[in-house]
């Protein structure tokens, strides 16, 4: 079966610790769609308790636990219940990806009085004070949690740096006295290790024997069965290949790593693979920003350079392909939107061409009330088709109009033939012996049927714009079927309308 990735959640989700029980009512429409795998969201205890999306991690080990930053459970429910979320997808034959945030920690308990200097932002080699005296929060003691399952307390030793001064009350990156950024990340303002929070020092043997000794716990507490591993740039790219092979080991065997190493720039993400021993894949980024592109341009970009210098192309086996997710999403860190009238387009390009292992945005799939957005439209039809239809004999079907795309996932038993355009109408004849007298119907559009004639020629259309899918049509009626008798697939976003 094609391989299909759901990320859970996006950036405005409501802090009211539901999204786990909704997985649990879910898992099995989710999978009657057609998802292979879910991407939950960083499950430890961030700083903002329970209005923390994930990414502020304060406790790694406090997954819905302690009564820590004023509540039990995180923004997405408690442990006893994202134990539950994960055991029932995993009984529908869903595979679990966990978000793991290793690069900082935020929300310290104590502050420290050490000496630091302050380093330019655009330039982190760069010193623009000498060595002074700061406070800094750097110290971790748990107390709510009280030592259950590991005394590893963080003091500032640990750490690199980080940005916030208490004596001065002034922002700004500080580097600790006696240590150095580390050298094997990006080289964006010269050196990338500082993203946020109080700098992880992956230099320390204390710091990475207490990371193996989290993940162990972790990976057989959760039983998960991959993960996502957030701001890969930022992180020494040495400490991962074994790392991962360690966990592989443990729990639930784990045998899938998608880094987040956001550049939209190739020969980047290349070395970064080369760097890691291809120990993860990485998602697409070039992609997403071709997409974008293609969204933006009026109508003029070549679509034939849509996979041109991406991941998707040139290391498939090495590329998670997404359109957008809780970064990209206005009002976000990374906004790069995909334009709304591309959503379609977008997404018959990750989930019916070549992409191995495409990711659906949950802002895509049920929409995103605080941007106002709607599910994007024949996105649940083409996961589906992709996970029952698709095979991976991928024939280009391109004519000189460079900005309409046209091609033919062929199968004699399932074809599927895919047609899209970003400027005015497209019609396409397409010449294949095997279909004649066979009837194709529009998934998007039931009544925009084309039967090929006894020479196996059939003429496909599409309007401006727009995006045309053509299956059998009792390949059609199946579809409908499957989609119509799962009612439940709305439940997520209904609950939160109600
Ligand atoms: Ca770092």
């Amino acid at each position: 079966m094609n391989k299909t990735i759901f990320q859970c959640f996006e950036w405005y989700l409501p802090a009211d610790g539901s999204l786990y029980k909704n997985l649990i009512s879910t898992s099995s429409a989710l999978a009657a769609n057609g998802f292979t795998h879910v991407w939950m969201p960083p499950a430890s205890k961030g700083f903002t308790g329970r209005n923390d999306v994930g990414y502020g991690v304060y406790d790694l080990y406090d997954l819905g636990e302690f009564r820590q930053k004023g509540s039990i459970g995180t923004k997405y429910g408690t442990k006893t219940q994202y134990l539950k979320a994960i055991q029932s997808l995993q009984k529908k034959k869903i595979q679990v990806i966990a978000d793991v945030v290793l690069n900082h920690r935020m929300g310290a308990d104590q502050t420290e009085d050490i000496m630091a200097r302050n380093m330019d932002e655009s330039n982190r080699y760069h010193a623009i004070s000498a060595y002074h005296p700061v406070q800094v929060w750097t110290r971790y003691t748990f107390e709510g949690r009280n030592g259950k399952y590991s005394s590893f307390q963080w003091n500032w030793t640990h750490f690199t740096g980080t940005d916030w001064d208490e004596l001065s009350k002034k922002h700004g990156i500080l580097e600790f006295e006696g240590k150095n950024w580390n050298p094997n990340v990006s080289k964006e303002n010269g050196n990338f290790d500082y993203v946020m929070g109080s700098d992880i020092d992956f230099s320390n043997p204390e710091v990475i024997h207490h990371l193996y000794q989290w993940g162990k716990w972790y990976t057989k507490t959760t039983g998960v069965n991959g993960f996502r591993l957030d701001a890969v740039k930022s992180i020494d790219s040495q400490f991962f290949p074994q790392w991962l092979n360690t966990m592989h080991r443990y729990g639930n065997h784990p045998n899938l790593a998608i880094g987040e190493y956001w550049t939209g720039n190739i020969w980047e993400l290349k070395e970064y693979l080369s760097h890691s021993g291809y120990c993860m894949k990485l998602m697409d980024v070039p992609l997403h920003y071709h997409l974008m592109q293609a969204a933006g341009s009026n109508g003029t970009y070549d679509i034939r350079n849509l996979y041109a210098y991406t991941l998707s192309q040139t290391d498939p086996e090495f590329s998670c392909s997404f359109v957008d997710n809780h970064d990209t999403q206005p009002g976000q860190a990374l906004e790069s939107w995909v334009m709304d009238w591309f959503k379609p387009q977008a997404y018959a390009s990750i989930l019916l061409n070549r992409c191995k292992l495409p990711c659906v945005f949950y802002g895509d799939y049920y929409g995103i009330p605080h941007n106002n957005k709607q599910p994007v439209w024949l996105l649940r039809e083409m996961i589906w088709i992709r996970a029952n239809l698709l095979e991976d004999n991928i024939v280009d079907l391109y004519d000189d109009d460079l900005q309409k795309a046209c091609w033919m996932a062929y199968s004699t038993a399932h074809p599927v033939l895919v047609l899209f355009t970003i400027a005015d109408w497209k019609e396409k004849t397409v010449h294949e012996p095997s279909f004649a007298g066979m009837t194709f119907e529009d998934a998007g559009n039931p009544g925009n049927k084309v039967t090929f004639n006894s020479s196996g020629d059939g003429r496909l259309t599409c309007p401006p714009g727009g995006l045309s899918v053509y299956i059998l049509e009792k390949d059609a009626a199946a579809m409908k079927k499957a989609l119509k008798t799962k009612g439940g697939l709305r439940s997520l976003l209904s609950r939160k309308k109600s």
